[in-house]
């Protein structure tokens, strides 16, 4: 009988995850770590598009936009659940601008290419010609072809017509949620390990030790358990973290450790709140340039918001303390004026914003423009540990399985072990669409007015449910024969989700705090009516499944209040008005 090979994947963010899932399809064993949570990292901190990256073409990158194309086509159908296609008008001021400019950075002329941008940005015919070769890159998979239209085309986001008189319609995609996504990863993951008999352990909020003999320690942060193990192979997939693992990983060698792989650049968004800029948005995306010529995206963020983003700042602190600074929030607002002057968003339609550093491979020849740092990943083979030892740098949500994929295919090489299957038509265990997803949704309907709610609330509660947990949204429900005397219907306040969804969690999905349930499992922290009831149900329900004592509730709920405050901007109110009637079902409800 061959010894099973352990492999430790280092950060659980998309990538993490994403190798975790594809070493586990070739029966292996992993231990997947974090310090944090899962997708507590820059996954949560991006855009949530799903897309080629139409802009990568002016800087050459054919090969990565391909690869995200099939990607994203990949995505839409194994994860249907949490990704969406989105059509998008790119608005454009005239014919002929950024002719020169896209010559100019194709060939590797950044300096010049800024230059000579122009005022006006890129024209129809040079955004045109970007379509064309997006459509062709992406050919095959059956999405519409891009087309330029005037203003006032039918369904067209109300953009100012007066500046921008045309637009290109294309299609890319939007995944809501990549903290649901990559629990997700995680949850197939243990179930191909269990099938296979094979080892699987998710630690999170756990410190790795590496001892000189080469074992490492996971201790524990909130209890006081650890675990040893001497792995075969070690992945340090902690993103942005990736030199300051490395650096405690190979503290006492020598060698290119010294090298900084990272050269990180900081994205801030904006969630705003603003009924008629939402409703403009007519269910589509934008993108467009600022004044400045960077790329600014305003998407619909569920059926109330809009999300606005990014910037891109060199940025060399500690990822985590990364945050929005007022300079940024007011330069995607004037973005925002620019395409909708009429809107008038002001600051105070800001609910929350969010920032993230992108972990791009160090340019340290491109220090002038991070917006042309490839975002290509690479893989980096380190000899100072005492096991063979990979760095992942850079890449995308988009790609995070074909990363996996070239990942794993290059760790089980170098172990002298076959790949023994791939997750390239592999559906998320929450994957439904179409009659499927309709089924689910009358499934959980038909639970939640066996617990008491009447059909139209009912309705919902369910499409919300599955709207964040796909088919696995019944499960959610408890068993033996739901809340009917829980108070509010056995619904978490405001926000239209079951209690027990907590239970589940914690015990499916690897939460361990309130913060953890509110930020990336329930994903309560974008929610609109999202207040300081519903966070004391929710640690309430901790506390009934045994994972926070009863006297603590009201200080998890003060930690979780003051967090989002200090992290997103976001004031939560004590209450929000709500009745028994109000379905509260807002975010996370996507077809
Ligand atoms: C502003 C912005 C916008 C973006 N928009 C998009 C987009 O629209 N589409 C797209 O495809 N991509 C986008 N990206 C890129 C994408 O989000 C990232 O490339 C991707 O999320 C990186 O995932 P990751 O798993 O490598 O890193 P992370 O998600 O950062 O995960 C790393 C994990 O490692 C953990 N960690 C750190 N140190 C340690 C340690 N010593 N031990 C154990 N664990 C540790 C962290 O807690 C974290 O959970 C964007 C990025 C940014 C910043």
């Amino acid at each position: 009988m061959p010894v099973e090979k352990t492999i430790v994947v280092l950060g659980a963010g998309i990538n993490g995850a994403a190798v975790a899932r594809e070493l586990a399809l070739s029966g292996v064993g992993v231990i997947i770590v974090d310090g944090g949570d899962i997708a507590a990292g820059t996954t949560a901190w991006s855009t949530r598009l799903i897309h080629g990256g139409l802009r990568y073409l002016e800087y050459g990158e054919i090969g990565l936009v391909r690869e995200s194309l099939v990607e994203r086509n990949r995505l839409v159908k194994l994860a249907a659940h949490l990704v969406r296609p989105l059509p998008f008008y790119l608005p454009v001021e005239g014919r002929w601008g950024g002719m020169w400019a896209a010559a100019a950075r194709l060939a590797g002329w950044e300096v010049l290419a800024r230059a000579w941008r122009g005022r006006r940005g890129r024209g129809s015919w040079t955004v045109g010609m970007g379509l064309a070769l997006y459509d062709l890159l992406a050919a095959g998979a059956g999405w519409p072809r891009h087309r330029l239209v005037r203003a006032g085309h039918t369904g067209m986001p109300q953009i100012d017509t007066t500046v921008f008189p045309r637009a290109a319609l294309y299609s890319d995609a939007q995944m809501l949620f990549p903290e649901r996504f990559t629990v997700e990863l995680l949850v197939d993951a243990r179930g191909i390990a269990a099938a296979a008999g094979t080892r699987f352990e998710v630690c999170t909020h756990r410190r790795v030790e590496v001892g000189r003999d080469g074992m490492i320690t996971i201790g524990g942060l909130s209890d006081r358990s650890s675990l040893e193990v001497r792995p075969d192979a070690v992945v340090n997939a902690t993103g942005a973290w990736v030199d300051r693992t490395l650096d405690a990983l190979c503290a006492d060698t020598a060698g290119d450790v010294g090298r900084r792989l990272i050269g990180g650049t900081k994205g801030s968004h904006l969630v705003v709140r603003h009924a008629s800029l939402r409703a403009a948005l007519a269910d589509h995306g934008i993108y467009a340039e600022a004044a400045d010529g960077r790329p600014v995206f305003v998407l619909p963020f569920g059926p109330e918001l809009v999300l606005v983003g990014t910037t891109d700042i060199p940025f060399s602190g500690d990822p985590a303390e990364a945050r929005a600074d007022e300079a940024e929030i007011a330069y995607l607002l004037a973005a925002v004026a620019r395409l909708f002057p009429t809107a008038a968003v002001a600051r105070d339609h800001v609910q929350q914003h969010y920032c993230g550093v992108r972990p791009l491979p160090n340019d340290a020849g491109n220090p002038q423009s991070p917006a042309g740092v490839t975002r290509r990943h690479l893989l980096v083979r380190h000899d100072e540990a005492p096991w063979l030892l990979w760095s992942i740098v850079g890449g995308k949500l988009t790609t995070c399985r074909s990363l996996a994929e070239t990942t794993a295919a290059t760790v089980l090489g170098a172990l002298g072990m076959p790949v023994r299957g791939t997750s390239r038509e592999r559906p998320l265990p929450g994957n439904c669409a179409g009659a499927a997803r309709d089924a689910d949704v009358l499934e959980c309907r038909r639970l939640a007015e066996e617990a008491g709610l009447p059909r139209g609330r009912a309705t919902a509660v369910a499409e919300h449910a599955v709207g964040l947990f796909g088919t696995r949204a019944s499960a959610l429900w408890p068993r033996e024969g739901g809340p009917v005397s829980a108070p509010h219907g056995g619904l978490i306040r405001g926000v239209g989700l079951p209690t027990a969804a907590v239970a589940f969690c914690l015990r499916e999905e690897w939460a361990a705090t309130l913060d953890d349930l509110i930020e990336r499992r329930l994903m309560l922290s974008f929610h609109e009516r999202l207040s300081r009831e519903a966070l004391t149900d929710v640690a309430e329900s901790m506390s009934s499944a045994g994972a926070l004592p009863r006297d603590r509730v009201a200080e998890a709920v003060d930690g979780c209040v003051a967090r989002l405050k200090e992290r997103y901007g976001r004031i939560v109110p004590d209450s929000i008005s709500w009745s028994d009637d109000d379905d509260g079902t807002i975010q996370g409800s996507q077809r």
